[in-house]
């Protein structure tokens, strides 16, 4: 059974600017008003571009999705495994909820539309505070105080996050502090790292973990990211949402993913896993010096391994979904993409994973785990 409705506005990695990682997610099949994101770096121009293309057109996948490399275009085929179910756009009773819920929807145009869109995502939960991880959030914000906008967004996060947030980017000099007008239609909240959080729209826990995200350049002090569980408190089914991570680093004190993983494996069986949603930056040949705080195949797969050694099941992972996100779009001949899905492919046979099936998070389109 499908759980799970993910839209992807952006899973870039960088160093394009364009559609860096955002991910909107709500039920299956429900028509709810409100809807919560994951990381903010993509948008307002990302929602206009989906609503734009209509609902007749979101139908199926067989198209081309733009690459940039050997080719402006690729099959989207290239990308998925085949058995992952995706369409283009926004889902049907995503579309269907916005008519229901908003008056004269239909006959507005798209901006009005993208307004009344992006006003009902009125929780982010936020990885980091790394620019591409927020900067659609921070742009778009001014335009929760519009005057027919009766909703209220609050930023969710860990304490580096939160405090991070208002103290480096609300704070009157980079962006104006909009969470201290009265009206509080914006609000940073903090939470704490393993503790189950009740989602406030839908009948999800949403508990977060701290994951390390490489160094400080200047200080060399640990920088953090968060790994997200959200859960269907009556099926129990899960999605894992990662933000940018780096495995846990020998000699150091805190064994993070490996405290993660064995949470995950001691409290959402195999079989009610949906899905992980996960960065794969650089590519195999990418020294360790290269990573800066992220994963390459062969460490996204030692993660991997630890999680089915784990789990101890005969079939491996089989039936996981991983979906590769914020892959960096470095100068190369091919697709970094398309080398980076080929290279943990490979190495999850070679390390008998089980029927895993890989695919990468592609930017406009709707997942259904
Ligand atoms: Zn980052
Ligand atoms: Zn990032």
């Amino acid at each position: 059974m499908v759980a799970f409705e993910i839209t992807i506005l952006g899973a870039n990695g960088g160093p394009s600017e364009y559609a860096t990682q955002c991910f909107i997610l709500k039920p299956a099949r429900t028509e709810d008003s409100e809807l919560i994101a994951v990381d903010g770096g993509g948008g307002m121009h990302q929602l206009r571009e989906l609503l734009a293309q209509g609902q007749n057109d979101n139908e199926g996948y067989d198209e081309l999705v733009l690459s940039f490399y050997e080719h402006d275009r690729e099959p989207i085929e290239f990308f998925i495994d085949p058995r992952l179910t995706i369409q283009k756009g926004l889902s049907k009773s995503l579309l269907q909820s916005l008519k229901r819920h908003g008056a004269h929807f239909e006959s507005a145009n798209t901006t009005n539309k993208a307004f009344k869109l992006f006003q009902g995502i009125t929780d982010y939960y936020i990885t980091h505070p790394h620019f591409d991880h927020i900067n659609g959030l921070v742009i778009n914000s001014p335009s929760i105080y519009e005057q027919e906008n009766t909703k209220k967004k609050t930023i969710w996060g860990l304490p580096h996050t939160i405090d991070a947030l208002q103290k480096h980017v609300f704070n009157d000099l980079i962006w104006p502090d909009l969470t201290a007008e009265r009206s509080e239609k914006l609000k940073l909240r903090s939470l704490n790292s393993k503790e189950i959080q009740k989602c406030t729209i839908f009948p999800w826990d949403v508990i977060p973990f701290k994951v390390h995200h490489g160094v400080g350049v200047k200080t060399g002090a640990p920088v953090y990211s968060t790994f997200y569980i959200f859960r269907d408190r009556k099926s129990k089914d899960c999605i894992i949402v990662c933000g940018d991570v780096e495995q846990d680093r020998g000699g150091c004190e805190e064994n993070l993913l490996e405290e993660f993983w064995l949470y995950v494996a001691e409290n959402i069986p195999l079989v009610h896993l949906k899905g992980i949603l996960v960065e794969c930056s650089c590519p195999l040949s990418s020294k360790p010096e290269q990573l800066y705080g992220h994963l390459s195949p062969i460490y996204l797969i030692n993660e991997l391994s630890n999680l089915n050694t784990l789990y101890n099941s005969s079939r491996g992972l089989s039936g996981l979904n991983v979906i590769v996100t914020h892959v960096k779009a470095t100068a190369a001949k091919r697709d970094p993409r398309l080398t980076i899905l080929e290279e943990l492919r490979f190495l999850a046979q070679e390390r008998n994973l089980g029927d895993l099936r890989i695919s990468i998070a592609l930017e406009g389109h709707t997942l259904f785990l």
